[in-house]
């Protein structure tokens, strides 16, 4: 079984990995922190590995945030959409609201004309002829039979 590092245990480690990282020679490292020399040379890769390790650690978080920025971005987008389509419902809410108000309003002026000058078409054809008299239906029907007689020959008229 692999004996632990002396170095990596040491209650200074920071210090002596930042001497290290700096340039520091070993046999100087050694004598300053009461370490044999070789155990300082043993511990190097150690110090390589986890700066490897931590840089790991620091990439995967570099992805994270940038995957957080994503989804944050993608959600500003929807937030955006969402706040277009509101404003073109507002606006078709509004348009809607201004032809009702001017159907409306001819509404209202053609019920002012109907009141004031009443014209036969707006009639039902079968109340007027029943609120016609004897006399006036005879009328009414000589001068459908005119107007029949009229068309005929024009009819005609048009065939020499
Ligand atoms: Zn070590």
């Amino acid at each position: 079984m692999a004996r632990a590092c002396t170095v990596c245990i040491h209650r200074e480690r920071e210090a002596i990995d930042a001497a290290l990282i700096r340039g520091e020679k070993n046999r100087r490292v050694a004598a300053h922190y009461n370490l044999v020399e070789s155990s300082v040379r043993r511990h190097l890769p150690h110090i390589q590995r986890d700066l490897q390790a931590a840089q790991a650690v620091v990439e995967s978080t570099h992805r994270r945030l940038r995957t957080l920025d994503t989804v944050v971005d993608e959600c500003e987008r929807d937030l955006e959409a969402v706040l277009a389509a509101h404003r073109e419902t507002v606006a078709d809410r509004d348009s809607g609201e201004l032809v009702i108000k001017a159907v409306a309003q001819r509404a209202k002026l053609a019920a002012l004309q109907f009141g004031t000058k009443r014209t036969t078409t707006l009639v039902d054809p079968r109340q007027e002829w029943e609120a016609l008299s004897p006399a006036e239906r005879r009328e009414r029907l000589v001068e459908m039979k005119h107007r029949l007689l009229e068309l005929e020959q024009e009819t005609v008229g048009g065939q020499h």
